[in-house]
């Protein structure tokens, strides 16, 4: 299935795309994505967007530029960062007439099947009321045996979850290359992945940068969950986040990793 007749999408954006290299809140980005997301809702997509920034929004209000180490403050700091980022949400979704409602995940939550139904439910009221379920790890309560670790692993839960057709993982390159093109010039865009193997993990890298977590190794072992699940995968640009209409119009844009049953 192309994403052109994808129904049901999740959308996962990175902290790193909602922030300035200073560390502080990118609005023009945030204001992209908000109108860009709310086109392609107005176009008939149902679309769930899995956002980060909890910390990297709360560490940009407190001035503080190191993520820092010890839990209480990293979660004090998400607490702040996590109705920082839903207040801008909601100011900017209202502009084009949506409604936002949040829903903060843990991983007993989710490994739980009554809480995951209810889950569920939830984002299929919210998406029925016209409202964009907008979807974050409870980051001021998760510690470590809580913690997805990363948004990308969350991203493919929450795609499994809600049943959706297609996952887009927006980052901060053009997509999945042959070697890291940061220091190899001839590392190659791979546009397509069929099944995701030990060869196509090793060269993803899991490079994780002071703001964001995931690197290319997480959205993989994303892509390659939601592939068990059958759901298509796509990696792409979201430094420019109008790129998701290019994706949507059917432009070879990213890369894309085959769903399950489109596997030869
Ligand atoms: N949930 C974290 C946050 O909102 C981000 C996790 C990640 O970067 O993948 O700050």
């Amino acid at each position: 299935m192309s994403i052109h007749d994808a129904e049901r999408i999740v959308v996962k954006i990175g902290s790193s795309t909602l922030t300035h290299p200073t560390g502080l809140i990118n609005y023009r980005q945030v204001e992209s994505l908000v109108i860009t997301l709310s086109d392609i809702i107005n176009s008939g997509k149902q679309l769930i967007l899995v956002t980060s920034g909890a910390v990297a929004v709360g560490m940009s209000m407190m001035l503080i530029k190191q993520k820092p180490s010890d839990i209480p403050t990293r979660q004090a700091i998400a607490a702040i960062g996590q109705s920082k980022l839903m207040s801008l949400y909601q100011a900017m979704f209202i502009k084009h007439h949506r409604n936002v409602g949040q829903i903060l995940l843990s991983r007993d939550v989710t490994d739980n099947d009554h809480f995951k139904q209810n889950v569920k439910n939830t984002i299929n009221k919210l998406i029925e009321m016209n409202a964009v379920p907008i979807v974050n790890e409870n980051d001021s309560i998760c510690v470590d045996e809580l913690a997805y670790g990363d948004n990308d692993t969350l991203s493919s839960i929450v795609a499994v979850i809600s049943e959706s057709d297609s996952l887009v993982l927006l980052t901060d390159i053009d997509g999945l290359y042959s070697a890291d093109p940061s220091k190899y010039e001839n590392a190659e865009l791979i546009q397509k992945v069929g099944i995701i193997d030990e060869n196509i993990m090793s060269i993803a890298s899991d490079s994780s940068s002071n703001i964001g977590t995931g690197g290319m190794k997480t959205k993989l072992i994303a892509a390659r969950y939601a592939q068990k699940h059958d759901i298509d995968t796509y990696i792409i640009n979201g430094n420019n986040p109008k790129n998701l209409y290019k994706l949507f119009d059917g432009e070879k844009i990213g890369t894309h990793i085959l769903k399950g049953s489109d596997l030869k």
